[in-house]
């Protein structure tokens, strides 16, 4: 769907779709119901604990179908990996998830990008889906559906729905004369151009354009879309949103044109083909046609209001960016009503992403590539910053500096670190047996309190699609963890303390084990690849984990007698090295010594001292040597506290 950038790349045709397989191979069958409670969850449910929310049986998250004028960017990246996040969240819950993604390929942009490339309008879409299926596989998508809107089975929906909001009497044809944006594929309105014609977004002039074009009457569902917006709060997310969503609608609704005269790389309308259809009433069929499987070939005849429900729909939630609201929240709905469709549960407009404080753009080269930032550093660390750093709805920033810092504090270092210290205590004075399980140890366990608060929250959080709530609540069992090891200071007890002593500490480390492999429960949707690293590091089973079984303390497979033999390594390798996306910078992204405040210089000195101590600490308390991942880590986090201080 139409976005703001333009970009072009150079890249080798192909042919033949070439679609990932189905996760999803049988949509009708959305039987499998939620997972109850087991026998051993049960038996370590704690009074205090709130039940987990329950989730929906059924949940069907979409990303929009992202317009192939040009390859995919992290504005692209970003509700994609909200939407995985979201996917895998309710997976985990038992939920039967429908995620669809894919590609928007018609419309004069594209026709115009292919020839620029010296290609046909296919050729260029086929390797623009490719990239974005490309970069999906990167970041850890795992979607259901793929549509793209060149597809026989999308076009034949399309004169689905066109038809029967055509016998329902609301198409008509009439002349059009109008500013017409081609960046924006519409016409626009003197409110969104300024006095000299030009695209407020695009800022470049419009054309005055006439053509016999072919309406469809929006205005007939004024009242059904304005009480929609006002009744339901949720339809439109972040309520911020809402109210500009309400505010077009209040100014009375406007019939739109759907279809082109002049525009031959698109679907041409069955009752007049000199005619093809406007784009955003083609692509956001799109959510329709990705419930169905591309061999289907009955659809004209199928996609009923009931066979659609069998499939997915409606959506509980369209992810999109906040510059196509009013095709979403206002277009949408009034074609589903006029097609006799269910109507999607939510509309959520995410934020724009900044890098560096300043809008992204070509012009400013400053444009952050997904693909690189994906291939330098891994998907986890790219998922969790965007997921943890800018919370869903408003708009976020990225800096290098910034997101190393925190995704090394974060899952190196709180989560990381703090398994690999535990597991050579373990090894060291345990002979790599946990002495006791996780389920033994009494109900009021500071660690256990914090899983069995914190679980609930988590969920919740998810549930509102708080990512970056949902993290930091996670991470709050980790922080527990750490600050417990310090308190506790096992190695003190496991090196000079009465057998009763001994024996608290080697408690203390099953305690901290089972918290960190709760968290990997936790943060599976976000960094799935941690979660399963940090899992075999465990050596327990990852595939088959469930929120239900898995979050719960004690349920999870660490029990007494288990064995972790495996070498301790970093689950999570720290980000260093030379800067991969700020390398003009680089000079300067790290030493900010010279404009510190005095407040900000006592914060480092803090922060150094404190790296100090826990280098000491590794070395002559836990034994640990420079070649220890954590005594390195410690060790890298000293160097860049002094750095700091210039
Ligand atoms: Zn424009």
């Amino acid at each position: 769907m139409a976005t703001t950038t333009v970009v072009s790349t150079g890249l080798q045709a192909f042919r033949g779709l070439h679609l990932q397989k189905p996760l999803y191979s049988h949509v009708r069958g959305f039987s499998k119901s939620l997972r109850t409670c087991t026998d051993k969850q049960q038996r370590t449910w704690h009074p205090r604990a709130r039940p987990t929310p329950a989730v929906p049986e059924r949940f069907t998250v979409t990303t929009p179908l992202y317009y192939v004028n040009a390859s995919p960017h992290m504005g692209s990246a970003y509700p994609t990996i909200a939407a995985d996040v979201l996917s895998r969240f309710y997976r985990l819950n038992g939920s039967e998830v429908r995620f669809v993604t894919g590609t928007d390929e018609h419309g004069e942009k594209i026709e115009l990008a292919a020839t620029d490339r010296g290609l046909s309008p296919i050729e260029h879409c086929d390797a623009l889906a490719m990239e974005y299926q490309s970069l999906w596989s990167k970041l850890d998508i795992k979607y259901d559906s793929f549509v793209r809107t060149t597809q026989p089975k999308h076009e034949r929906l399309v004169q689905t729905v066109l038809n029967r909001v055509w016998d329902n009497g609301d198409i008509y044809k009439a002349d059009y004369k109008g500013w017409y944006c081609v960046g924006c594929e519409e016409y626009k309105d003197d409110a969104d151009m300024d006095e000299d014609h030009n695209c407020a977004i695009h800022r470049k002039p419009c054309e005055e354009r006439e053509e016999e074009n072919y309406f469809f009457r929006l205005s007939k569902y004024q009242d059904q879309i304005e009480s929609l917006i006002e009744d339901n709060t949720a339809f439109v997310s972040p309520s911020s949103r809402r109210n500009e969503v309400l505010g077009w609608v209040k100014d009375g609704l406007r019939d739109f044109s759907i279809s082109r005269a002049s525009v031959p790389w698109g679907i041409p309308i069955a009752k007049d083909p000199s005619q093809t259809i406007y784009v955003w009433f083609d692509a956001l069929n799109g959510y329709l046609s990705a419930l169905y499987s591309e061999d289907e070939t009955d659809l004209a005849e199928d996609a009923s209001a009931s066979d659609l429900k069998e499939r997915g729909w409606p959506a509980a939630v369209h992810i999109i960016g906040k510059d196509i609201l009013r095709f979403h929240a206002v277009y949408w709905p009034g074609m589903l009503l006029s097609a006799g469709l269910e109507l999607p549960k939510q509309v959520f407009g995410h934020g724009f992403l900044t890098k560096d404080g300043l809008k992204m753009g070509k012009s400013l080269g400053n444009v952050l590539d997904p693909v690189a930032l994906v291939d330098g550093y891994g998907a986890d660390a790219v998922r969790y910053y965007f997921m943890r750093e800018v919370p869903f709805g408003q708009d976020g920033d990225f800096s290098e500096e910034r997101f190393r810092n925190i995704v090394n504090a974060n899952l190196a270092n709180d989560v990381g670190n703090l398994l690999n210290r535990t597991l050579n205590l373990l090894k060291k004075n345990c002979d790599s047996t946990l002495p006791c399980s996780p389920a033994d140890l009494p109900d009021d366990h500071v660690l256990r309190a914090a899983v069995e608060a914190q679980v609930p929250i988590v969920s919740q959080h998810f549930q509102d699609m708080k990512f970056h709530e949902a993290c930091t609540a996670a991470l709050v069992i980790s922080g527990k963890g750490n600050q417990f090891m310090e308190e506790v200071a096992p190695w003190t007890g496991l090196k000079k303390g009465t057998d009763e002593e001994k024996e608290a500490a080697k408690q203390a480390l099953v305690a901290v084990l089972e918290a960190v492999r709760v968290v990997a429960v936790l943060l599976a949707p976000v960094t799935p690849t941690l979660s399963r690293r940090i899992y075999e590091q465990l050596e327990l089973e990852f595939d088959g984990v469930s929120w239900a079984q898995d979050a719960a303390w004690g349920a999870g497979g660490l029990s007494k007698d288990h064995a972790v033999t495996s070498k301790p390594y970093a689950v999570f390798q720290r980000m260093e090295g030379d800067w991969i996306i700020d390398t003009s910078s680089g000079d300067d992204a790290g030493d900010v010594g010279g404009g510190l405040s005095d407040e900000d210089r006592a914060a480092i000195q803090a922060e150094v001292e404190r790296c100090a101590a826990l280098v000491r600490d590794l070395k002559e308390n836990q034994g640990l040597g420079n070649a220890d991942e954590a005594v390195k880590a410690a060790v890298a986090d000293l160097l860049a506290a002094k750095a700091k201080l210039g």
